[in-house]
């Protein structure tokens, strides 16, 4: 009697059991089980050999066209060359001294080959692959073994090794399936009858064994189900620990600095931005920390929300902090509080409104006598609200009495910091992430799912549409009417960006993307990389738009590398109107808010992910003149590159890129480093496919771990749970 915790080596033998262990990491019947088929081949239906990689380890159906032996001129040497082929294409498949094959391979037979495909002589070929014949009748009278494992009709092809080929495994499942009396199935009944869902072990079988397309399916739809349940279970019972942390509650006041901003902010809030005030409202109003999520599309609002929040903070006795990801942006974000809140903000000036706060600015890079200023007052809690970056939180910096951490960019903000926070003072703080990065709603589930997730999907009014369009770098004419552009624009009275994916002149570094690039993966292409030229740099174009494209012009640099106060000043001249085109990195990309800035070319746009694309040109239209966005680059029209431009200029719905920008990233990028050692947490899900299942399975968690936070009336789910929670994958969820 075996389950699925037995060793491998006592059912398939200690030989099997080893190369399972070392090639695959697979070490009892249960991991075993779990290592599914990649895909399926139709019986009889022969594999598209037009798409073999080189490098790549394949298991191909192919049906032989030719054999032909040779001697080689050491003696008792011999090579048989055997041609197969898909019906279209042809392969070469070549064999040293392999006597069995030269009697099997004859022409008309259809096996399975496995191996490395190489080239050889402008050809791919296999080379001593492993043969697994196919015609039962003629493997049965040859005596081989296996035959009969595929008379299924699909072939299952799994993630192989050079020495296990895929039928190989699949007969030691074979032989695990039909030893394996008892499996435990840690999807609670409830939800299997509710979801029509087979049992476990069912679900094995009919993946690996499939007779057809819908057994494959259903099989498939529960194990998709265990990955989705076990996630949000370890999700949601992060939620449920929140919500046992004690926190100090911060009421709202009637009479306080929010009400006071309320009645002098020139604009009315939208819909949205009203809405998610009350939610904050209500949920730092409770015992027990907020973490929530606050998405919203650059210039959708997003920092009056958090600013709302914050005074409601102050007005409750505590203190607030507004996180940015870099100095420019810390610096930024005074600037717009500081203009926001006017006289409310300016206690202990000549003109404070009575009742007003401080806002207080500490960054690394303050000047030793400004920095202890900033210090006391936030010690001593005269400072309600205090603006910086990270190292605010590294660093000893007191709070009298801290109520509201607001990040700008979850990205750069991991759980360490988050821990960091806690251990500042007894009762943590409440939290409110902001990101622009337009994320699906099952993304912010699955990545974010220990944050509840507000959206604000609609712009203030008054906002201009931006015009993209995609510039073809070979087009004279075209990319002389883009610089035109900006020339016309500035002639207009207004401001323009180049962004460039590289600062440039660094010998040290040739991939040199910009250290204060707050989103350095999705550039990550910016570099030489495949033989590609280096992308455009800051450094390399300035010197040729100041001489000839915008010669004229007060053209400037902004980037990484500058020096903390020059960065400032680069940024501070830029806003004042003092400088007419910002040559930059990505470094502006999230918060750099100059509503006169109409106009944005990006070289070589095709560097960028769709989703930063989006992101930049956010940095146009941002005041009543229309905005226009410039796709420069030397893809070819046509090419996937291009198509992914074209993509973005045909539409400004964030969330409708966010998707197409998930689709072309593999999933585990998107998830980030964590899963791609080890083994992954998402094996079958999909996130944008899956989505009804995701939120299904999120609601059936939420119940389960609400009615039984430990789980005890559900032992298999809660062994499931902690065997998926290794240390790899609990290293990712910390990442939300
Ligand atoms: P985000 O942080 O989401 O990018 P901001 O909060 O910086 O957006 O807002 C962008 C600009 O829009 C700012 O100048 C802000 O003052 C302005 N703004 C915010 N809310 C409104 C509103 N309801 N009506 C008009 N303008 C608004
Ligand atoms: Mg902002």
């Amino acid at each position: 009697m075996i389950d699925q915790t037995t060793r491998l080596r006592d059912v398939l033998g200690e030989k099997t059991a080893i190369m399972l262990a070392d090639a695959l990491g697979l070490e009892t019947a249960g991991d075993l089980l779990a290592h599914l088929p990649r895909r399926y081949e139709e019986r009889g239906e022969l594999t598209d050999l037009a798409n073999l990689t080189v490098g790549e380890v394949v298991t191909v159906q192919a049906q032989v066209v030719s054999a032909e032996r040779r001697p080689m001129r050491e003696r008792r040497r011999s090579m048989l060359t055997v041609t197969v082929t898909d019906g279209r294409h042809s392969l070469l498949v070549v064999f040293f001294n392999q006597v069995r094959q030269t009697r099997d391979l004859r022409s008309g037979v259809t096996a399975l080959f496995a191996g490395k495909v190489e080239e050889f002589r402008g050809r791919r070929q296999l080379t001593n692959p492993e043969v697994q014949l196919l015609d039962a009748e003629i493997a049965d009278a040859q005596g081989c073994d296996g035959a009969e494992g595929f008379a299924g009709g699909l072939v299952p092809i799994y993630p192989s090794a050079m020495k296990i080929p895929s039928w190989t495994i699949a007969k030691c499942v074979r032989m695990v399936l039909s030893d394996l009396t008892e499996i435990e199935d840690p999807l609670p009944a409830a939800i299997r009858s509710e979801h029509r869902l087979v049992g476990l072990l069912d679900a094995y079988s009919l993946v690996h064994q499939p007779s057809s397309w819908a057994d494959v399916t259903r099989g498939r739809a529960r194990l998709k189900w265990d990955e989705a349940l076990i996630l949000q279970v370890a999700l949601a019972q992060r939620r449920f620990d929140n919500e046992q942390t004690a926190a100090t509650a911060r009421h709202a006041r009637p009479d306080g600095l929010l009400a006071a901003f309320d009645a002098t902010v020139p604009f009315a809030l939208t819909a949205g931005q009203r809405t998610v005030g009350e939610t904050i409202a209500t949920e730092i109003a409770r015992p027990f920390p907020m973490h929530r999520l606050l998405q919203g599309e650059v210039g959708s609002g997003k920092t009056v929300v958090a600013l709302r929040a914050m005074l409601t903070a102050v007005d409750a006795g505590g203190q607030a902090v507004l996180l940015a990801p870099t100095e420019t942006l810390a610096a930024q974000h005074l600037r717009s509080l500081r203009d926001l809140l006017g006289p409310l903000g300016r206690a202990g000036e000549l003109d404070a409104a009575p009742g007003a706060t401080r806002i207080a600015l500490v960054t690394g890079s303050l000047g030793l006598r400004a920095r202890r200023e900033a210090l006391a007052a936030v010690a001593d809690g005269s400072a309600g609200l205090v603006v910086g970056t990270h190292a605010l939180l590294e660093e000893s910096v007191t709070f009298r009495d801290l109520a509201l951490v607001v990040v700008d960019e979850q990205h750069r903000f991991g759980v360490e910091q988050r821990d960091v926070l806690r251990s500042r003072s007894d009762r943590p703080p409440h939290l409110l992430v902001m990101t622009a990065t337009p994320i699906p709603r099952t993304v912010a589930m699955t990545v974010f799912g220990d944050l509840e997730v507000s959206t604000l999907t609609e712009l203030p009014a008054g906002r201009s549409p931006i015009a993209t369009f995609v510039v073809p770098a070979a087009n004279e004419v075209w990319t002389d009417r883009m610089w035109g552009r900006i020339r016309d624009e500035v002639a207009a009275g207004h401001q323009a960006y180049v962004v460039c994916p590289r600062i440039g002149e660094d010998p040290a570094d040739p991939a040199d993307p910009d250290p204060a690039d707050p989103d350095p993966d999705a550039t990550a292409d910016g570099a030489t990389e495949g033989g590609r030229r280096p992308s455009a740099a800051v450094l390399d174009v300035l010197p040729a738009l100041r001489d000839v494209e915008l010669a004229g012009l007060r053209v400037a640099a902004l980037h990484g590398r500058l020096h903390p106060e020059d960065k400032d000043r680069v940024m501070t001249r830029f806003a004042a109107g003092d400088i007419d085109v910002l040559v930059a990195t990505t470094v502006i990309e999230v918060g750099v808010d100059v509503p006169n800035a109409t106009v944005m070319v990006v070289a070589d746009a095709d560097r960028f992910g769709i989703s930063q694309l989006h992101q930049l040109r956010g940095r146009v239209g941002r005041g009543s003149a229309p905005g226009w966005c410039l796709l420069y680059t030397d893809a070819e029209p046509g090419s996937p590159a291009w198509e992914r431009l074209a993509a973005v200029a045909a539409t400004s719905d964030g969330a409708q890129l966010a998707r197409l920008d998930l689709a072309q990233r593999r999933e585990g990028d998107v998830l980030g480093a964590a899963q791609s050692g080890g083994r992954r947490a998402l094996r079958l899900l999909e996130l944008l496919k899956d989505e009804d299942l995701i939120l299904s399975a999120r609601d059936a968690a939420t119940a389960l771990v609400r009615a039984d936070p430990e789980l005890s009336a559900h032992p298999g789910l809660a062994a499931a749970l902690a065997a998926t929670l290794d240390e790899t994958t609990a290293a990712y969820l910390e990442k939300g």
